[in-house]
C-alpha cells in the first residue's frame, strides 16, 4: 500500500494565530512602568476615595437622568488632578493627542482601570469615548477633529456609538437598516436604534451613526458613519433599554428614533460605503480593552472571594476551606492567568501586525474573557451568599456588565465564525490529502509500531 506523507506540524497551531518569537515577549516597556505605578497609585489615593462619594451622592439625585449637586464636581476634580499629572488619554497608541502607548503597554493599564468604576473616566480613557476619539483621530477631517476631537480629548464632552436596531440582527452589520439619503448639501436620516450607551447622560453630544447609504451597493459598501449631534432636531430619545431590569441612569443604553434628522453633509466620516472599513478601525480597540478592564474586574472578584472566604466561617471552618472552594479559588487565578497572557498577546499582536492582521486575536480574545470573568464573578456572589447578589458589593453589577459584554461589540458566536473560519480556511490544503486509512497517520505520531509511546 503506497503511504504518502500527511504534514501534521500545520494541524499543530492555529494557522492565524501564527506568530514570532518576538510576538511572546509580553513585557511592559520599562520606560512605562513609572507611569503604570502611578496610574495604580492615582486610583487608590483619589480615584477609590472620590467613587464613594459620587456613588452616595448621585443616590440622592432628584433626576435620574441627571447628577445631584456636587456629583460632576468631584469627578471633574479628579480628572483635573490625572490631567495635571500626565494620567490622561493612555489609550490612543503612538498617537500625538495621547500618552503614545503600545497596545501592550496600555494593556497593563487597563487592567488596572477595570478595577474601579470610576477609573477610566476619571483619566479620560471610558468607552465608549475611546473607540470615538480613535475613529475622529485616524479618519477625521480637521474640521471634524475641532469640533469633537478636541473636547472629547479634552474630557468635555462625552459620545456614544450608534449601530444595533430593534428590527435586524445587527451582529451583521450588513443588515443595518437606519437610511440616510442625500439631500443637496444635506444627510436626511430615519431609522431606530436602541441599546446605545451612554446616550443618556446629558454630557453625551455626539453619535457616530452607523446609517445605510447605498442599498444597492456591493454588501461591504452599503454602510456608512455619519456623525450626529445628539441636539439635532429629529433626534428622539425614546426611553432606556433595560439590562436585567435596571436602566444604568444616568448613563442609560438608549432607543432613539431618528425622525427626519438632518445632518451636513460634511458629517459623512471617511466617505460614503466606508462604514466598515471605519468598524475595523473601532472594533479591535474597543472590543481588546474591554477584555483588558474585564481582568481587572475578575482579579477584583477573586480578592472578594478570597476576603469574604477567609472571615466568615461556617461548619467550624472559615468559608475558603470549606468543600471545594479552595480548589474554586485556584481555578479563578489560573483563569485569570491565562486571560492575562492572551490579552497581552493579542495586544502585542496589534503592534506587531496591525489592527487587521490581528484580528483573528482579538476575536479571540472577546470570545474567551467575558465568559470566563462571568464564571468567577458568579463564584466570587456564591461565597458571598446573598450579600453577593446584594446592593453592599458591587459584585451584581460587575456581572451584570460582563454578562452583557458576551453580546456588545459582536456576541461570542460571531468571534467564534472568526476565530473557526480562519481555521477551516487555511486547513483546506491539508485537508485535500488528508486520508488517515490511506496514509496511516498514526506513523507520523508518536505511537510507533502500535506500542503507545506516550507518557510513561
Ligand atoms: C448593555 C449593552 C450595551 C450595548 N451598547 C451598544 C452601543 O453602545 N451601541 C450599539 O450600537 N450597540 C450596543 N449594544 C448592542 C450589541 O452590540 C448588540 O446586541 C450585538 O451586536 C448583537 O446584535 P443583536 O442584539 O441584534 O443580536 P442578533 O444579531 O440578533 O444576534 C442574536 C444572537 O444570534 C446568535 N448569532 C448571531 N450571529 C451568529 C453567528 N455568526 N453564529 C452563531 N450564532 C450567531 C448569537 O447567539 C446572538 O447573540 C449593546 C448591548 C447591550 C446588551
Amino acid at each position: 500500500m503506497r503511504r504518502r506523507r500527511v504534514r501534521i506540524g500545520k494541524f499543530a497551531h492555529m494557522a492565524a494565530l501564527e506568530s514570532t518569537v518576538d510576538m511572546y515577549d509580553l513585557r511592559m516597556s520599562e520606560g512605562v512602568r513609572p507611569l503604570y505605578e502611578k496610574v495604580k497609585a492615582f486610583i487608590k489615593e483619589e480615584v477609590e476615595p472620590m467613587s464613594e462619594k459620587f456613588f452616595e451622592l448621585g443616590a440622592t439625585r432628584e433626576d435620574r437622568w441627571g447628577y445631584a449637586p456636587g456629583q460632576l464636581e468631584l469627578l471633574q476634580e479628579v480628572k483635573d488632578k490625572a490631567k495635571a499629572n500626565g494620567l490622561w488619554n493612555f489609550f490612543l497608541p503612538d498617537a500625538e493627542t495621547g500618552e503614545g502607548l503600545s497596545n501592550l503597554d496600555y494593556a497593563y493599564i487597563a487592567i488596572e482601570l477595570g478595577k474601579n468604576p470610576l477609573a477610566s473616566e476619571s483619566m479620560n480613557c471610558a468607552a465608549p469615548d475611546t473607540g470615538n476619539m480613535e475613529v475622529l483621530e485616524r479618519v477625521g477631517t480637521e474640521a471634524q477633529k475641532e469640533q469633537w476631537l478636541k473636547p472629547l480629548l479634552a474630557g468635555e464632552i462625552r459620545s456614544a456609538y450608534a449601530m444595533t436596531e430593534p428590527d435586524v440582527a445587527s451582529s451583521d452589520a450588513k443588515n443595518i437598516a437606519c437610511v440616510a439619503e442625500r439631500d443637496g448639501d444635506e444627510w436626511l436620516i430615519n431609522g431606530e436604534k436602541y441599546y446605545i450607551s451612554g446616550a443618556g447622560d446629558p454630557r453625551c453630544k455626539i453619535m457616530i451613526t452607523m446609517v445605510q447609504t447605498s442599498p444597492d451597493g456591493p454588501p461591504h459598501q452599503r454602510q456608512s458613519q455619519i456623525l450626529v449631534p445628539v441636539d439635532t432636531p429629529g433626534v428622539q430619545i425614546l426611553g432606556p433599554m433595560h439590562v436585567f431590569g435596571k436602566d444604568d441612569a444616568p448613563h442609560g443604553h438608549m432607543h432613539i428614533k431618528f425622525d427626519n434628522v438632518r445632518v451636513p453633509y460634511e458629517n459623512i466620516l471617511l466617505g460614503e460605503g466606508r462604514g466598515f472599513e471605519i468598524s475595523q478601525v473601532r472594533l479591535g480597540p474597543g472590543r481588546i480593552h474591554h477584555c483588558m478592564r474585564a481582568i481587572g474586574q475578575a482579579e477584583k472578584a477573586l480578592e472578594m472571594m478570597v476576603s469574604r472566604g477567609l472571615s466568615r466561617d461556617g461548619f467550624g471552618k472559615p468559608l475558603a476551606k470549606l468543600g471545594g472552594n479552595t480548589e474554586m479559588i485556584a481555578k479563578a487565578r489560573i483563569e485569570i492567568e491565562s486571560m492575562r497572557r492572551m490579552v497581552l498577546t493579542a495586544a502585542n499582536a496589534m503592534d506587531k501586525l496591525g489592527n487587521s492582521e490581528a484580528r483573528v486575536w482579538v476575536s479571540a480574545v472577546k470570545a474567551m474573557v467575558p465568559i470566563r470573568v462571568c464564571e468567577i464573578i458568579d463564584n466570587a456572589i456564591q461565597m458571598h451568599g446573598a450579600t453577593g447578589v446584594s446592593q453592599w458589593t458591587p459584585l451584581a453589577d460587575m456581572y451584570t456588565s460582563q454578562r452583557t459584554l458576551r453580546l456588545a461589540d459582536g456576541p461570542d458566536e460571531v468571534h467564534w465564525m472568526v476565530v473557526g473560519r480562519k481555521e477551516v480556511n487555511d486547513g483546506e490544503d491539508n485537508a485535500r490529502d488528508y486520508n488517515p486509512k490511506e496514509t496511516f497517520l498514526a506513523n507520523t505520531s508518536n505511537v510507533k509500531e502500535g506500542v503507545f509511546s506516550g507518557p510513561a
